[in-house]
């Protein structure tokens, strides 16, 4: 009985069942109903217990108009406010929970998804998965130039590019101070890269700040794919393998990872730079 009652108020603080005002009202009526039916059933069945043993005190026609009369609705008033009153605080608490369980997955500044979340995410698919890392380049000489403000507007115009250039299901997450990732199951490999060279071009070609002072940013990414059971960390370490290569390879550029079954001689390619294909 405890496990139960435990066990169903965890649930409503999931918002199980009280998902909204209206449906806690909903709720409150139906149980109300029930308990009212509930404590009229008992109530007769005790005068009629009492009327049989000879302990009923008056005549039961008056005991049982006073037991219709009173008991439905008294109970209903109550049963209806205490489950109402109850219902809307634990609808309120689980409101703050899933706020709360939101932000603890939402990097601040960007708007995305955070490292923790992300990692969630790929831990816990079961199907094939790609991911690209990008690392905003030469971003401390932006952060010493321009100052840490322009820099935190960078970051938030790279982060609306990746959000906007991979569509859902793909999830968008900022992992550290000017990385991201990007994570996917549903696409394939090949429209996953070609997405990645977009985002990167499009990056390319922002202009951060107006006027004489604006001035443009690159990335450099790695990107890798990973087998249905592989750890965020065993495909994060190859891409990341790969970001490395493209800095210092020049950077701008994404390089693909080589597959984890092949050969270490199976070198990293760079994925075709779109930004100079013709149209
Ligand atoms: P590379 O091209 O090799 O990536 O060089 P980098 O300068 O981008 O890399 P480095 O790791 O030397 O510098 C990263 C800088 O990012 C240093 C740190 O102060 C800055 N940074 C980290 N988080 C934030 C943030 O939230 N906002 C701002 N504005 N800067 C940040
Ligand atoms: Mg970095
Ligand atoms: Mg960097």
């Amino acid at each position: 009985m405890v496990g139960m009652t435990r066990n169903w108020i965890v649930n409503q603080l999931m918002l199980g069942e009280f998902r909204s005002y209206r449906d806690v009202c909903r709720k409150s009526v139906l149980v109300a109903l029930k308990v009212s039916v509930l404590a009229y059933a008992l109530n007769l069945a005790a005068h009629f217990l009492m009327y049989g043993t000879g302990l009923l005190p008056y005549s039961l026609r008056e005991a049982l108009v006073v037991a219709t009369v009173l008991t439905p609705p008294i109970t209903f008033i109550i049963a209806v406010g205490s489950y109402m009153i109850v219902g809307f605080a634990i609808h309120d608490l689980g409101v703050s929970r899933a706020e709360l369980e939101r932000l603890s997955r939402t990097d601040m500044l960007s708007g995305l998804a955070n490292r923790r979340a992300f990692q969630d995410t790929v831990d816990q698919c079961a199907r094939d998965k790609a991911m690209v890392v990008f690392d905003i380049d030469r971003f401390k000489t932006i952060n010493d130039t321009h100052g840490h403000s322009t820099g935190d507007t960078a970051i938030v115009a790279v982060a609306r590019i990746l959000a906007d250039a991979f569509p859902e299901p793909c999830l968008c997450a900022r992992i550290g101070g000017e990385e991201f990732a990007v994570f996917s199951a549903d696409m394939p490999f090949a429209d996953f890269a070609a997405l990645a060279e977009i985002a990167r071009v499009r990056i390319a070609g922002l202009r951060i700040g107006a006027g004489a002072g604006a001035f443009g940013i690159t990335v450099s990414g790695g990107i890798a794919r990973g087998r249905a059971e592989q750890t965020f960390g065993e495909i994060f370490s190859r891409a990341d393998t790969a970001l490395y290569e493209a800095k210092t390879g020049g950077r701008n550029r994404i390089v693909l990872a080589p597959q984890a079954d092949r050969p270490a001689r199976d070198a990293a390619a760079v994925l075709p730079d779109t930004s100079t294909m013709a149209a």
